[in-house]
């Protein structure tokens, strides 16, 4: 059976979901496909009465299920069959996925759709295995720290992994007792309206979770700046998280987790298993054509190895196989607008005026939709504009280093600090960097997330507050109240 399929077939949901069904409503924002650059859908953009009526039901359904109060393993028990129904539905759910996203159909069934049932799965085993804890007091007295969850939690998501990024927000959040209010992004957001149908017919209550469709200034300010959200947990830019953070504190004072942006350094000693490096690093650049937010973009590497290790990433780039999402073959995805390919072109001619050397692509695939050539730049300095921006595309710059001290001195970003790699033989050497880089997560000798979903994953510096998946994922979605009983 061929997973490829005619992306003009499908029937497109265009409307919110709220308690358990789809309320239509008139498309607003015009979408392209960016696997053709063709017009085929118009977002729908909730309004603050739209956002009042999800977050109203939110509540009203938290009420009267008792969602909150359930004997935890009964929410286990419906979360885990909602995650055999995503795999279930893993076809339709993947063509949902693939037509307007830069994930590729075959990529979808062979990891996307899998990995979101195990994150759903994997948070739903926490519902009945973090509680309150009795804490040691005096005598006359019986001391507890009781958890309970925030009530409803407005979440935000970006178009990169709609499903995962959707799964990482879902899951703790309803495992540890809470509603949900959740905005995709206005470029992607079917993959996430079925999960949420999908969750109606596992058994979760309707109005449990709650999807209104929309843009960032209208609908997502909304969402923040609601009094009825007790909790905002938002992945995406920095600069939309800095705008959330001033919405959040400009109507009140909540609680908030940002997953932010990234600019992610791979450093590379002599002594590494040079090809094992080549193979990771290029492989990282490829994954989403770039468009993941620990995507490795610098390469920061021992200068005598640094040719050959170049060479080695070249004849890897060469191998990709680009095409639309909805065949199965393709396992290079286009950049998801023409204003974000735009903005890679720009940055990356910006940067060879500035005098570095591009040694592989540096411009657009000459195809319909919108490919970028996966790009390799050499002679860059740390005030390159492709060394400080976040590109979000399939762009590595090379820097070299003498010693650690240099390395660790390029390593360090003025403002992100989400990920690192590092490849060495040396395990002394690792774990003395390991402790010194700025990063919430670093890889040594590999790159790349894995499906340990209990490593939780976030950034230092502008690239976040907080966590998303692990325990710690779970836990900022309960608040504790400390007790003290006198006996
Ligand atoms: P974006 O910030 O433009 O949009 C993300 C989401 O926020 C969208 O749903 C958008 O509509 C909404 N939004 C935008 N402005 C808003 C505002 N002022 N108030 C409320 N909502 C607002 O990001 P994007 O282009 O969709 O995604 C790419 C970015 O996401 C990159 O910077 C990437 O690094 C980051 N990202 C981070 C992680 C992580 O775990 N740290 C994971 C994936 C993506």
């Amino acid at each position: 059976m061929t997973l490829s399929f005619d992306p003009d077939s499908l029937v497109l949901p265009k409307g919110h979901f709220i308690g358990g069904r789809l309320i239509e409503a008139p498309g607003q924002l015009p979408i392209k496909r960016p696997s053709d650059a063709k017009a085929y859908w118009d977002c729908p953009i909730a309004d603050a009465g739209i956002v009042d009526r999800a977050v109203d039901t939110a509540h009203r359904t938290l009420k009267e299920s008792g969602w909150a109060t359930l004997r935890p393993r009964e929410r286990t028990r419906l979360m885990q069959r909602w995650a055999d129904l995503i795999e279930e539905e893993a076809i339709p759910l993947a063509k949902m996925e693939a037509v307007g996203s830069t994930r590729p159909v075959g990529h979808l069934i062979a990891g996307d759709i899998g990995v979101t049932a195990e994150q759903i799965r994997f948070f739903a085993e926490f519902a009945d295995k973090e509680g309150s804890d009795v804490v040691p007091t005096d005598g006359n007295s019986l001391g507890m720290i009781m958890t309970e969850p925030y009530g409803v939690v407005g979440a935000i998501t970006p178009w990169n992994f709609p499903l995962s990024m959707a799964a990482w927000k879902l899951g703790p959040a309803l495992a540890a007792g809470n509603a949900v209010v959740l905005k995709p992004s206005e470029m992607t957001p079917f993959s996430t309206l079925y999960l949420a149908e999908l969750a109606v017919r596992a058994g979760l209550p309707g109005g449990l979770i709650n999807i209104v469709l929309g843009d960032g200034a209208t609908t997502g300010s909304a969402i923040t700046g609601h009094p009825g959200i007790a909790k905002v947990s938002f992945t995406g830019s920095t600069g939309a998280g800095s705008a959330i953070m001033a919405n959040i504190a400009r109507s009140g004072v909540k609680p908030m987790t940002l997953e932010l942006g990234g600019k992610s350094p791979q450093l590379v000693f002599a002594d590494a298993d040079l090809d094992l490096a080549a193979g990771a690093i290029a492989t990282s650049l490829l994954s989403n054509a770039g468009q993941a937010c620990v995507a490795g973009s610098r390469l920061i590497v021992e200068a005598r190895v640094a040719d050959a290790l170049a060479e080695a990433i070249i004849v890897r780039l060469a191998t990709v196989r680009p095409g639309p999402t909805w065949d199965e073959t393709t396992d290079y995805p286009p950049i998801i607008s023409e204003r974000q390919i735009g903005r890679i072109d720009s940055i990356v001619r910006a940067t060879i005026e500035g005098g570095a050397e591009c040694l592989a692509g540096g411009k657009r695939l000459d195809r319909e939709g919108y490919f970028y050539a996966p790009t390799l730049i050499s002679g860059v300095t740390a005030t390159s504009p492709a060394v400080l921006e976040e590109i979000f595309g399939p762009v590595l710059t090379i820097q070299t280093f003498e010693d650690e001290e240099e390395a660790l001195t390029l390593a360090d970003h003025p403002t992100y600090a989400l990920a690192a790699g590092l490849f060495t033989r040396d395990l002394s050497r690792a774990i003395r960097l390991t402790r010194r880089l700025q990063a919430g997560t670093v890889w040594v000798n590999r790159y790349g997330r894995s499906r340990d979903h209990i490593l939780p994953t976030g950034g230092y510096k502008q690239s976040g507050i907080g966590k998303d998946l692990g325990r710690d994922a779970f836990l900022a979605n309960r608040k504790s109240k400390s007790v003290l009983i006198s006996l």
